[in-house]
């Protein structure tokens, strides 16, 4: 079928098809009203209208903490044996390009072990997104970075296949169905936001200091980025010997980021806030000049003396500090 079009109302029994390919997560709402994903038991706790969900999936290929090695006596084990089979539903643009940017992270030679295993067993299926005031991304942008993508028209979904995989869901879904009309081709696949202005780097623009007046550092912006990834290695000796190396979140607001042996280089709010903004818009080498911001609004939304890095790279010189 050229053209591959899935009524709402077979939804469900496409979900079924999808687990095909392993456990089935997407987004849902909890009983306090956060979104997140979630498995996905019952189709009806299913929540496609969500606008952003509270933590993306980066979540699912870097675990908050992990543990990475353990030895003891005799026994050495790594902890990235195996990854279970995961279909994730219902992605949006943003974090389907927020997931390509982690793989060129963590899938660059040499690849994190545990990023690769988790990430060649994840299926990514995306969906229409509904922009709100907190979104930047370019107006229209569909991702390819999916295995099938899903776009929202009239009474159903057009089907977009990206990969082997995408073909091998259409396969199984075939009975479900139809001949749709033929769909704009997507529109964009790359990242979203586009690389900063490299004067504004390092200068003494007044909004860094009205900035570093009122972040409290509490990291949130950081921990809700789908392409923020730091992190922290900590190993913890058995008194029986041996001992246990994990992996864990790290937050480059926090003081204790820039701590090595006994000194600290980014002691001031300002440093840090800088330091993340030139990670986020101007990239490190080797991904230097590459902006791993997907216009997601997250770090917007859940600021909680909204800040908005983004006043610094759409008009720095008409905002007023
Ligand atoms: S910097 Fe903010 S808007 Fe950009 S990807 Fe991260 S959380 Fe989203
Ligand atoms: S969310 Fe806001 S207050 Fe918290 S660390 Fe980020 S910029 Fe600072």
């Amino acid at each position: 079928m050229a053209n591959n079009f899935l009524k709402t109302s077979r939804l469900d029994q496409f979900l079924d098809a999808l687990r095909l390919f392993g456990e089935l997560h997407a987004p849902t709402t909890s009983e306090s009203g956060v979104h997140r994903f979630s498995l996905l038991d019952d189709p009806a706790d299913l929540n496609l209208d969500y606008r952003r969900t509270q933590i993306p999936p980066k979540k699912y290929l870097l675990p908050f903490r992990e543990e990475i090695l353990h030895c003891a006596g005799d026994t050495y084990r790594e902890g990235h044996c195996g990854a279970v089979d995961m279909v994730l539903f219902g992605v949006h643009s943003c974090d389907l390009e927020g997931i390509a940017y982690l793989d060129r992270v963590f899938l660059a030679d040499p690849a994190d072990p545990g990023y690769s295993a988790r990430r060649a067993s994840l299926t990514l299926v995306g969906v229409t997104c509904h922009p709100d005031d907190f979104c930047f991304c370019p107006e229209g942008t569909v991702s390819t970075a999916c295995d099938l993508f899903l776009a929202a028209s009239g009474d159903g979904f057009h089907l977009t296949s990206h990969s082997v995989r995408g073909n091998a869901i259409l396969a199984a879904a075939e009975h479900l169905l139809e001949e749709g009309v033929p769909l704009q081709p997507a529109t964009s696949s790359g990242l979203c936001f586009p690389p900063q202005d490299p004067e504004l780097r390092f200068s003494d623009h007044p909004l860094w200091e009205k900035f570093a007046s009122t972040c409290v550092s509490c990291g949130a912006c950081s921990v809700c980025c789908p392409t923020c990834y730091c992190f922290d290695v900590r190993e913890y000796p058995a008194l029986s010997g041996g001992c246990t190396r994990i992996r864990e979140w790290d937050n480059c607001l926090f003081a204790s980021h820039g701590e090595v042996a006994g000194a600290n280089f980014r002691p001031e709010r300002l440093d840090r806030l800088r330091y993340r903004f030139l990670h986020k818009y101007c990239g490190f080498t080797p991904l230097q000049g590459i902006s791993s911001c997907v216009g997601c609004g997250r770090c917007k939304e859940v600021c909680p003396v909204d800040i908005d890095l983004r006043e610094l790279t759409v008009a720095p010189k008409q905002v007023q500090p």
